[in-house]
C-alpha cells in the first residue's frame, strides 16, 4: 500500500479514469472502462455481495454498483488455487491466508519427521487465523521471526525457560510467549517479574567492588523484588521504576568507590555533590538511601533535597494530557494542525521542523504511519496516527491552483509554501503553548526511565543516543495511545 494518490496528470494520461475520473495510468479496460491503478486496486479488495447473490469480491461495475465477475464480465485472477476462495492473491496463486498457512506449518514443523509437536498446534492455529494475513505474511517473514518459530519447531520441550534461551529479540520471543500461554501450552507467570529479575542479575555485574554488590543484590532481593512479588500483577510503570532505581543505586555505589568512600563513611556533602554533578534521574537515589539507613548501612542524618524544577514554563502531566485529548480525540482543531500538534505534543519536536515535513518523510501503509523528521524515524501508534492519515488521503488546499505540485505535507495558503511556525503556533495556543508542550514531553520522557533502560525495555539496541531518544519518544507515543484508547 502507499503513500497518498499521485497528481492527476492530464498531459501524461490524457484520457481519464472510468470510474474516479482522475487523470492516472489505465491499467485494465474493463467492460465499464478504463481502470486507473489505484481504482483497479481497490477493485480486487471490494467485497460484498452481488445483485445475483454471489458473495464475495465485487470487482466490476454495474449502474455504479459493485458486481461480480460473472456478472460484471470483468476478468480478474482472483481464485485461490489452494482454497478456492476469492480473495487477493499471493503471487498470482494462493490467497494471503493460505499463504500464511503454508509458511506456518513450514516453520513450525520439525524438518526431521515433518510433524509439528502437539504443543505447537494450537499456536501454529492461532498464526494462521492472524486476522490480517498479509500483515502475518510480512511479519513471519521477517528473518529473526522465522529463526525464531524453526528454533522452537525442533526444542524438546517448551518450557519458559527454553523460550528464554532461545535467541532471537525479546519482542518476537514475548510475542510467541504470549500464544503459548493464551493456547495453555504454557502456564502464565508475570514476565515483567521475571525480566527483572535477569536484568538485575546482569546489572549487578556493573558493580565495581564485592563489597558494594553485596549491598546492590539486597537492595534488589529485600526492597525491589521484595515489593514486586508482593503485587498480583506487576505494572509496567514498576518495572520501569525498579530497573531505574537499580541503575542509580549502582551508578551511585560505583561512584563511591571511585572515590574511596565506603558507605558508612559517606557524609552529606558526598550525597550533595554526587547529585549536583550529574544528571537529575539521580534524585531517584532518594529510594536507594532510605532503605540504607534503614539497614543501618548509612548515617540517618542523611537527607536528599527537593527537586528543583527548571526555569522555562512545561506543561504539567495533567495539561499535557489534557492537550492530548483535545488533539487526539476532538475536531476543535483542523486535520492538518491536528496532525501537527502530535508531533509536537507527543514526540517533543520543534515546530519549525515539523512544518518543513514532506510527503518523502511521511510513509503512510496498511496498519503503520511513520514519519522521518531529520535523522530520527518514528511510528505514530492508533490513534496519534489518525490526523496523518486523514490528512494523507486528502492533503488539503490543493483543490486551488496554488499547489499544483507540492510536496509539503502542511501546505499553506500561499502558492508553494507550507504553513508558517507563527501562525501554526498562534492557532495552537487555543490548546497549548508549543514550547511548554515540548519541554513538558521531554520532562514526561526522562521520568519513564534512563533512556538506555527504555530502550533496553523495548528490546532496541541502538548504537547512537539519537535512537535512544526515539525508543523514548515510541514508549511514550505508545503509553500515550494505549491511555487514550483505554
Ligand atoms: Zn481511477
Ligand atoms: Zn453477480
Ligand atoms: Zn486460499
Amino acid at each position: 500500500m502507499a503513500r497518498p494518490r499521485k497528481k492527476s496528470d492530464p498531459d501524461r494520461w490524457p484520457v481519464p479514469c472510468g470510474r474516479c475520473g482522475e487523470h492516472h495510468q489505465i491499467v485494465a479496460n474493463w467492460p465499464d472502462g478504463g481502470v486507473c491503478r489505484y481504482c483497479y486496486q481497490q477493485a480486487k479488495r471490494t467485497r460484498g455481495t452481488c445483485d445475483c447473490g454471489h458473495e464475495g469480491i465485487l470487482p466490476g461495475r454495474i449502474d455504479g454498483h459493485p458486481s461480480c465477475r460473472r456478472c460484471s464480465g470483468v476478468k480478474l485472477n482472483i481464485d485461490c488455487k489452494t482454497c478456492g476462495a476469492e480473495d487477493e492473491l499471493y503471487r498470482g496463486s494462493r490467497c494471503w491466508s493460505c499463504e500464511l498457512a503454508v509458511l506456518v506449518d513450514q516453520l513450525l514443523s520439525n524438518p526431521d519427521t515433518g510433524v509439528t509437536a502437539a504443543e505447537l498446534v494450537p499456536v501454529a492455529a492461532a498464526l494462521k487465523s492472524m486476522k490480517r494475513s498479509n500483515s502475518g505474511v510480512t511479519w513471519i517473514r521477517q528473518r529473526h521471526v522465522s529463526a525464531f518459530l524453526k528454533d522452537l519447531a525442533v526444542a524438546p520441550t517448551i518450557t519458559h525457560e527454553k523460550l528464554d534461551e532461545l535467541p532471537g529479540p525479546d519482542r518476537t520471543r514475548n510475542y510467541i510467549r504470549g500464544l503459548l500461554v493464551e493456547h495453555g501450552a504454557l502456564p502464565r507467570r508475570d514476565e515483567l517479574v521475571v525480566r527483572y529479575d535477569q536484568w538485575a542479575t546482569g546489572a549487578l555485574e556493573r558493580v565495581s567492588s564485592d563489597e558494594h554488590r553485596d549491598v546492590a543484590r539486597r537492595y534488589i532481593r529485600w526492597h525491589l523484588q521484595r515489593r514486586m512479588n508482593q503485587m498480583d500483577t506487576v505494572p509496567q510503570g514498576t518495572f520501569l521504576r525498579s530497573k531505574q532505581n537499580t541503575t542509580v543505586a549502582i551508578e551511585f555505589l560505583n561512584w563511591l568507590h571511585d572515590h574511596g568512600i565506603t558507605l558508612t563513611e559517606l557524609r552529606q556533602e558526598h550525597l550533595d555533590a554526587w547529585l549536583a554533578d550529574g544528571p537529575s534521574t539521580r534524585r531517584f537515589v532518594d529510594r536507594f538511601i532510605p532503605w540504607a539507613t534503614k539497614c543501618r548501612l548509612v548515617d540517618p542524618e542523611l537527607t536528599i533535597a527537593p527537586h528543583r524544577r527548571g526555569t522555562s514554563p512545561k506543561l504539567s502531566k495533567s495539561e499535557q494530557d489534557a492537550a492530548v485529548e483535545r488533539v487526539v480525540h476532538t475536531d476543535e482543531l483542523p486535520v492538518r494542525d491536528r496532525a501537527a500538534a502530535i508531533l509536537v505534543l507527543v514526540f517533543g519536536q520543534h515546530i519549525e521542523d515539523v512544518i518543513r515535513l514532506t510527503w518523502d518523510d511521511v510513509t503512510v501503509i496498511d496498519d503503520v504511519v511513520t514519519v522521518r523528521l531529520g535523522k530520527t524515524e518514528f511510528a505514530l501508534p492508533s490513534p496519534l496516527d489518525e490526523p496523518m492519515r486523514q490528512l494523507a488521503a486528502a492533503p488539503g488546499n490543493d483543490l486551488t491552483a496554488s499547489h499544483p505540485n507540492s510536496n509539503w505535507v502542511f501546505r499553506g495558503h500561499s502558492p508553494g509554501s507550507h504553513i508558517q511556525g507563527s501562525s501554526l503556533r498562534s492557532r495552537l495556543k487555543e490548546v497549548f503553548s508549543t514550547r511548554a508542550a515540548r519541554l513538558g514531553t521531554l520532562h514526561e520522557l526522562t521520568k519513564l526511565g534512563p533512556v538506555p533502560i527504555i530502550a533496553d525495555a523495548l528490546g532496541y539496541h541502538p548504537s547512537t543516543i539519537e535512537r535512544h531518544a526515539i525508543g523514548s519518544a515510541s514508549v511514550y507515543a505508545q503509553y500515550v495511545a494505549a491511555v487514550r484508547q483505554a
